[in-house]
């Protein structure tokens, strides 16, 4: 990879905060929403008596999902300086394939996480926004893309505020 210069290196952190921004606001939502453990993870772990579930964290989605990018490195280099690298951590019979997954207590990144970790709701959670809380703007796949281009500096202007205030416009609805 070329070495950065110090303009690009100024737009990939501009970038970044951008990023770590939106997710603040996702991370709000989803706080709000708070759906995943009463419907999911505890059913789950009744079911598996009360053995660790992983729930949906069922690859390394850092490793295969991430754009080979200037911006995503950065993200990855800034989650490692906070939660440590993935080697770093190993769990007594993991039930996920991501390092990142104590088994015990779920993701260890309350933030800096991957577009895709940030982004995903299952389609039950997505059919739950809709019926109970009539929110039918939430596209996973449409966050995805816009976390990414977020990240790659590729999201308009105008459509990163609108983004952003769609965001908070959801969360009121809680
Ligand atoms: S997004 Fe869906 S599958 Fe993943 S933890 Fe939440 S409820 Fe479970
Ligand atoms: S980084 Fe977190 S959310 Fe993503 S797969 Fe690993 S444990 Fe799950």
């Amino acid at each position: 990879m070329e070495p950065e210069s110090v303009s690009e290196s100024a737009h990939i952190e501009s970038n970044l905060k951008r990023y770590l921004e939106t997710e603040r606001l996702l991370n709000t939502f989803f706080s709000a929403f708070d759906y995943c453990l009463s419907n999911c993870i505890q059913p789950a772990l009744q079911k598996n008596g009360h053995r660790p579930v992983a729930a949906c964290c069922t690859k390394k989605y850092y490793a295969s999902e991430d754009l080979d990018h200037p911006a995503f490195e950065r993200l990855r280099q800034e989650r490692e300086r906070l939660f440590g690298k993935p080697q770093d951590h190993s769990w007594p019979n993991p039930v996920s394939p991501c390092e990142y997954h104590n088994p015990f207590r779920g993701c260890l990144l309350s933030s800096h996480k991957s577009p895709i970790c940030l982004a995903f709701i299952c389609p039950e959670g997505i059919d739950c926004l809709r019926k109970h809380h009539g929110i039918y703007g939430y596209d996973y796949l449409g966050v995805y893309y816009a976390l990414e281009w977020i990240l790659t500096g590729d999201l308009p202007e105008q459509h990163y505020l609108e983004f952003k205030e769609s965001i908070i416009t959801m969360t009121k609805k809680f």
